[in-house]
């Protein structure tokens, strides 16, 4: 923690207006009063930032040198953001999570894997060591971590601070100024950090491009979404290509289509219409690289190392809707540069699930991601039949 610049405000006792409308990623924001505004479930059984630092830092000293781990960028409220490197294999795979900050599992399970990964002497995961170079950056927002919320902690004033060309423009569309039983951005106002990304890496901010919207670029106007392109170009340059991205977030709580299951966690290898297509044709520039088909398979290994946990609760895995145009997402950003792109919807965000099932839902997580890694450390990943991807379960929403 590097510097403190206001007290956070973590929830409202103030009840307002009903039914506002937020952007509706991930579980939208029912504002429906509740009398017990104050009575959020617990989520002590989750990571703080200063645990993280903790334990990324023991991480480090104790895996004999297969950690690295780097403070790469401060989030707005000057708390360090972490990457841990893994292994050095040619095929590059960053993960991140707690983009939002009321979506935790991600975290836990990224730590977990962190230390398995970096200190396990098996043959699967030294095999992963020496074919892959694993990038983790757990809790990429950890100002909203701290405040228990999906959006940054950062003022429109601030924006035009450190981008003087935007004075006088219309704030950013996914600023939010809002307060409802859950939160107060109205005295502590935030961005969705994750819609400040662009397909263009070296995209700087302009006053016409404001106040955009969920089917446009974001313009990296947060030192949060900044951080994680520079990771990612720093990756770029080394490897030319990051072959996988990994996004780690929660969801509301959903049903597989057509059965009374309620969904583990949801996937999707799908955020923009493609550019080859008439409805993805303003991503034409990108069309080369983009490539769908493996986002399928990995996708794909995701869910059948999951499947092959068993029945349900493990089973249960669905697909997130598929016909987004999100380009403003770190996947969306990502996969139009050619990254091999995994969303995992965790079931239940943190103001209303708290940390149920937690154990559970971390190790379904894991479970995905080794899937993952494994079939990219082996390469069999190729050899998966993209089709299949159209047979996961659709999700009833
Ligand atoms: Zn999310």
């Amino acid at each position: 923690m590097k510097k403190r610049k206001k007290l956070a405000l973590t929830c409202s006792a103030v009840l307002l207006s009903a039914g506002m409308l937020v952007p509706t990623y991930d579980a939208p924001v029912k504002a429906k009063p509740n009398p017990v505004t104050m009575n959020q479930p617990p989520v002590s059984g989750f990571i703080s930032h200063d645990e993280l630092t903790r334990a990324l830092n023991q991480v480090e000293r104790t895996s004999q040198g297969n950690v690295d781990v780097e403070v790469v960028g401060y989030s707005n409220q000057g708390r360090e953001i972490h990457k841990a490197t893994i292994g050095s294999g040619d095929k590059v795979v960053l993960i991140q999570s707690e983009i939002h900050g009321n979506e935790k599992v991600g975290t836990k399970a990224l730590l977990e894997m962190i230390k398995k990964i970096g200190s396990n002497n098996s043959p699967e995961m030294r095999q992963l060591r020496e074919e892959l170079t694993i990038v983790a950056m757990p809790m990429i927002n950890p100002d909203a971590t701290e405040l228990n919320r999906r959006g940054t902690e950062m003022t429109w004033d601030e924006v035009t601070n450190e981008f003087p060309q935007l004075e006088g423009v219309e704030p950013s569309w996914n600023y939010y100024t809002y307060q409802n039983q859950y939160w107060d951005y109205a005295s502590n106002p935030g961005f969705d950090m994750n819609r400040d990304f662009n397909p263009d890496l070296d995209y700087t901010p302009q006053p016409a491009d404001f106040p955009g919207s969920s089917s446009e670029p974001g313009w990296y106007i947060t030192p949060e979404a900044q951080t994680v392109r520079d990771v990612y170009k720093g990756l770029q340059n080394q490897f030319d290509t990051v072959d996988v991205f990994i996004d780690l977030h929660h969801q509301g709580e959903y049903v597989i289509e057509g059965t009374e299951e309620p969904v583990t966690f949801s996937l999707s290898g799908v955020f923009v219409p493609h550019p080859d297509t008439e409805e993805g044709e303003k991503y034409s520039e990108y069309a080369d690289q983009y490539n769908l088909e493996y986002s399928k398979q990995l996708n794909l290994a995701a869910y059948d190392a999951v499947q092959q946990m068993g029945n349900s609760p493990f089973g249960n895995i669905s697909l997130y809707p598929q016909d987004l145009d999100l380009p403003g997402t770190a996947l969306g950003s990502f996969a139009l540069n050619g990254s091999g792109s995994v969303l995992f919807e965790i079931t239940g965000q943190t103001q209303s699930f708290g940390q149920k099932k937690m154990g559970q839902l971390r190790r379904a997580v894991e479970t995905g991601v080794f899937g993952i890694l494994n079939g990219v450390a082996t390469g069999e990943v190729s050899d998966l039949d993209a089709e299949r991807y159209n047979d996961i379960p659709e999700t009833e929403r």
